[in-house]
């Protein structure tokens, strides 16, 4: 018994500015992955680098929107990348740490065992939270009294793994401001793994990945933090004539709700802050990506990382604050316009290091985002919805009188009593039983989407340790949001991205096929000529002779 949507999954508008970009006709054959020792591209020819970059809730629509404002890491993403323009995300919870793990290891989030961010997991007699890749078994290097994190939920390698397994002495980094992001993109590999951690006011790494902080993030963290704190204003950079590309700056159903435009003082929005209060603040402006690169490009030069011919190196940078800006005050925000323009910046730099370190045509560069967003519902033309306690109210209700109704039937479960009781919801969208979505769903391609996150065992949605999987309506957002706006959904604003790919050989254009951001890493190694596993659900999308 199941329950489709009323809302439908259609292409989105923006699809057609990426068209404008040089077009060209790239083909998209897939090729079998190389046996290992015979074919593949020959050592001296291996890029000695591959490289994730991963841009946090960067919906498919948003480069288009300022394409004609970057002049720095976006521009050469748009004008020398391989971009695809239709690229979504193939499971319903379209979260962080699912996002991530599906493209790090290729496999849908069900596979790789991370449905969610955060689950209730069944345990022997009862189930127990677990927030993905926190492990009370470790601690956080130099800060004992926070947990630490690791891969150990991870059911699957990734992409790092098998550039490990390809060469053992292949270098790993991943650094983000996540835990989640920095970690799942790491695989199960032991490599320099670091995050930024609010509550510590630094960067991180956890003990599972090493016993002590090398001497450049000491050094970071003391000297190159110290610096933001000087300056703690998040002015504007959009040109005031470019302004109006974004939704008006001020708004009631953004921020805090009162400190909705620019500038941001640290000073004026955190009234007699303690000491550490600053990192709080700090990390919900673009001035984390501009740390978080900062550690990337030390931990590069100290692991001579892509330095060595003949072995391939892995790299992956999760920039975060694209996520938090967004979560803030939405996608179409004067913020999130500026954050933009920053991280363009950003990844400009990021891109004349890798050229002068590592050197232009050594490295491959696989770009893409763990999700999209939605619009604040009050930008969304003819309205979205926030939920409010009363929907919670009504629906816990309805919910209520189900279980007991299944209570008291023996031909009904509570999973098929809920269902129904679910139906005359109208802010309720796609709901399916956990029994359906564990068998064949045929052609119900939402139900599909629903079944690549339904994880047994790992219970992340709001009923399914009731047996149900289920999400709200199209441009609806859960109680508990009375400002900015989310994601987490299977609808297309949240699972469409931008994706491309950059290197050697990879000819500009723009591609419409569907693709898939786990398409990505067996892609990076079929390029790299790296062994990958043949049960992925990914596919390799260029080979190298393309
Ligand atoms: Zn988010």
């Amino acid at each position: 018994m199941r329950r489709s949507s009323k809302g439908t999954l259609v292409p989105g508008a923006g699809v057609s500015a990426f068209v404008l970009f040089l077009v060209a006709c790239a083909t998209t054959a897939a090729i079998p992955q190389p046996p290992s020792g015979t074919s593949g591209p020959q050592a001296e020819d291996r890029p000695t680098l591959v490289v994730f970059l991963i841009v946090d809730q960067l919906r498919g629509d948003m480069l288009a929107r300022y394409s004609h404002l970057f002049t720095g890491g976006f521009k050469r993403i748009l004008e020398e990348g391989l971009n695809y323009s239709n690229a979504l995300h193939a499971h319903a919870q379209t979260e962080t740490s699912p996002g991530h793990a599906t493209i790090s290891t290729g496999v849908f989030p069900n596979r790789a065992g991370v449905p969610s961010n955060a689950w209730r997991e069944r345990g022997e007699a009862d189930f127990h939270p677990v927030y993905n890749v926190v492990d009370p078994g470790e601690s956080l290097v130099g800060v004992p009294d926070l947990p630490g994190s690791s891969p150990k939920v991870l059911r699957r390698t990734g992409l790092a793994d098998w550039v490990k397994e390809a060469d053992r002495d292949a270098r790993v980094v991943s650094v983000s401001a996540k835990d989640r992001a920095a970690v799942l993109m790491a695989g199960k590999a032991k490599g320099e793994v670091y995050w930024f951690e609010s509550r510590a006011g630094r960067f991180v790494t956890s003990t599972f990945y090493r016993s002590d902080n090398p001497w450049w993030l000491r050094d970071y963290n003391e000297r190159g933090l110290k610096e933001f704190e000087k300056d703690s204003v998040w002015t504007s950079i959009v040109p005031p004539e470019a302004a109006t590309w974004s939704a008006p700056d001020t708004a009631s159903f953004e921020g805090n709700g009162v400190h909705t435009y620019f500038p941001h003082r640290f000073r004026a929005e955190v009234t007699d802050p303690d000491p550490g209060d600053f990192f709080f603040w700090f990390e919900g402006t673009p001035l984390l990506d501009r740390a978080t690169l900062d550690v990337a490009l030390r931990a590069m030069e100290e692991e001579d990382l892509g330095k060595k011919a003949g072995r391939t190196d892995f790299l992956s940078i999760s920039f975060s604050q694209t996520d938090r800006i967004g979560h803030g005050f939405g996608p179409l925000s004067r913020e999130q316009m500026d954050n933009l323009l920053r991280l363009d910046l950003v990844l400009g730099d990021l891109f004349t290091a890798l050229d002068r370190e590592v050197g232009r045509g050594k490295y491959i560069v696989g770009f893409t985002s763990d999700h999209g967003v939605m619009d604040n519902p009050e930008r969304i033309p003819g309205g979205g919805l926030r939920l409010t306690e009363a929907h919670r109210a009504e629906l816990g209700e309805v919910l209520g009188a189900a279980a007991r109704q299944a209570g008291m039937r023996s031909d009904l479960s509570t999973a098929d009593a809920m269902l129904e009781a679910l139906e005359p919801l109208d802010f309720v969208g796609p709901a399916y039983t956990q029994d359906f979505l564990g068998g064949s769903v045929g052609s119900d391609s939402l139900a599909a989407l629903f079944q690549h996150s339904y994880t047994p065992g790992r219970y992340g949605g709001l009923l399914s340790t009731y047996g149900v999987e289920m999400w709200w309506e199209e441009n609806v957002l859960a109680w508990g949001m009375p400002v900015g706006t989310t994601h987490g959904s299977p609808y297309r604003y949240d699972r469409w991205v931008p994706m491309a790919l950059l290197g050697p050989g990879i000819e500009p254009g723009v591609v419409e096929e569907a693709v898939r951001p786990m398409d990505l890493a067996p892609t990076l190694a079929a390029l790299a000529g790296i062994p990958f596993p043949d049960d992925l659900d990914g596919r390799p999308l260029l080979s190298r002779n393309d």
